[in-house]
């Protein structure tokens, strides 16, 4: 294999990102395309709300696997033709990161890759293996080396120990050992591999350009570059793509469907579909179902920009207030400092975000967003809008209080950073210096997608963030409540 590693970039933008939940990584592959790795460059360019921390990119090209991994953005890193030249075949798998300190080791960096007695492999996760350290236990004590602290090389290790032939039989055979969340791509001398977890947690879908075969985390990457939207990949489904065509196997124990809905919230491009749903029109169905359950008066409703327009935009329709720009986001900011500290945080909000003072001075306003983690940005965001003359400060937010940490790939503070977990509304209301707050009620979200309400014996989505009902085992967690530093040095010891 050829290979060639960056490490020149200070930070990722991610440090100075706002107070949500950030997603952890996007996934894509594709199989039978002449600029394989441009594809992919692009399709990774429209994923990169998915992970700004670190890129990679792996092809094949009949003979030799090659790579390129860099901490940093998609466009800084795959933007020259000389990179991309460096990167030939017409099958190739990508992978984009999100990472908040000093785990954005270039080690640790996607796709993965691995030589195998079969020949060559190289892997990509978005997800958590929620076992993966006890997993990776058993494997160092029976020998195994780690390279990197990702719960993915635990997989390649357990394709390594597989008694299994075939590649396709040793991957189920490793994933049938593992717990978690994920949407795992794989890229074989013959083969593009994709697969979702039993419970079809995180995304991934199919699609198709010309002869070419594509999975992604999102269909926004298939947009990019024109590929036609074939389908979601099932829950528990594998696809295999070869040049006998596709093959769709479902070797697991079937288990019931708990697609993470906070995609529909935060996570996912308003522009992308997911499980069937176009994520802005589920966002603007959250907005209104919010203006029914919580209407306040008021003069405008003003969105936390980006993420909280669609449901603004919902809620202004539903109740008949104007949506006005309150609130103008600089989407210029985020490179240029270092350190994730609370001090840094604060001034990224006043960096990022300015009130509209012409539109706000002495006027009642509803200010929607999407979620509230910390608390940290809403408390400067109000203080903002306040200092802009508004009149009133009512908050409406378009998602249940996110009281729980997830475990299944998405970066979240521990639970007893989470506002909701340590206040009841009112302390909220006097903590973030609103005039009222309300939250969409979980019954209102699943209207939104769809469903009549929440079904509490079998609910339809995962909401652990806001239920606390996680649908897979968190076996890690249980046996270490304190995360548990994963040193190469003391694995291998
Ligand atoms: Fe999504 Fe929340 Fe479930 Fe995590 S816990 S997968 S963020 S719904």
């Amino acid at each position: 294999m050829t290979g060639s590693e960056e490490c020149d970039v200070t930070a990722g933008p991610g440090v100075l990102d706002d107070d949500h939940f950030h997603d952890e990584c996007g996934v894509f592959g594709v199989y039978g395309h002449p600029d394989a790795a441009a594809t992919t460059a692009l399709g990774l360019h429209a994923l990169q709300h998915r992970g700004q921390g670190a890129v990679g990119i792996v092809t094949f090209d009949g003979e030799h696997f090659h790579s390129h991994r860099a901490l940093g953005l998609v466009g800084d890193n795959f933007g020259s033709a000389k990179v991309i030249g460096r990167l030939p075949g017409d099958l190739a798998l990508g992978h984009v990161r999100y990472s908040t300190t000093g785990d954005t080791l270039l080690r640790n960096v996607q796709p993965l890759f691995a030589d195998f007695e079969f020949g060559g492999l190289t892997i990509a996760h978005n997800g958590n293996l929620t076992n993966a350290l006890r997993v990776r236990k058993a494997l160092v004590h029976r020998g195994s080396i780690f390279q990197s602290t990702t719960d993915t090389e635990t997989i390649i290790h357990l394709i390594a120990t597989s008694h299994y032939s075939t590649v396709v039989d040793r991957l189920i055979d490793a994933m049938r050992q593992l717990e978690g969340a994920y949407s795992l791509v794989a890229i074989t001398r013959q083969k593009l591999i994709g697969m979702r977890d039993p419970h079809g947690v995180r995304p991934l879908v199919l699609g198709r350009l010309g002869g070419a075969t594509m999975l992604a985390s999102e269909t926004c990457a298939l947009d990019i570059i024109g590929a036609d939207f074939v389908r979601d990949v099932e829950p528990g489904e594998i696809v295999i793509v070869d040049h006998d065509g596709l093959r769709s196997i479902k070797p697991f124990t079937r288990a019931p469907r708990r697609f993470c809905i906070f995609e529909y919230i935060y996570f996912a491009r308003p522009d992308s579909t997911m499980e069937g749903l176009n994520v802005y029109e589920v966002r603007k169905r959250i907005g209104a179902e919010l203006a029914r359950e919580s209407p306040v008066d008021a003069d405008y409703v003003v969105a936390v920009p980006d993420s909280g327009v669609p449901a603004a935009i919902g809620y202004a329709e539903e109740s008949g207030i104007p949506f006005e720009l309150g609130i103008i986001r600089n989407h210029y900011v985020g490179r240029t400092f270092i350190e994730p500290t609370d001090r840094i945080r604060h001034l990224g909000v006043k960096l990022k975000h300015n009130a509209n003072a012409a539109r706000l001075k002495g006027k009642r306003v509803i200010l929607v967003d999407d979620s509230i983690v910390r608390g940290t940005t809403s408390v400067k965001i109000v203080e903002m809008v306040r200092a802009a003359g508004a009149a009133k400060v009512h908050m409406r937010i378009s998602s249940p209080p996110t009281s729980h940490s997830c475990f299944y790939g998405i970066d979240t503070p521990e639970r007893e950073q989470l506002l909701a977990a340590r206040l009841d509304i009112e302390g909220m209301v006097r903590h973030i210096g609103v005039d009222s707050l309300a939250y969409l009620t979980m019954d209102g979200l699943y209207r939104a997608v769809g469903e009549p309400g929440r079904d509490e014996e079998a609910p339809q989505y995962c909401d652990a963030c806001f239920s606390g009902d996680y649908p897979i085992r968190l076996t890690d967690h249980d046996e270490h409540p304190v995360p548990e530093q994963l040193s190469l040095l003391t694995e291998q010891a």
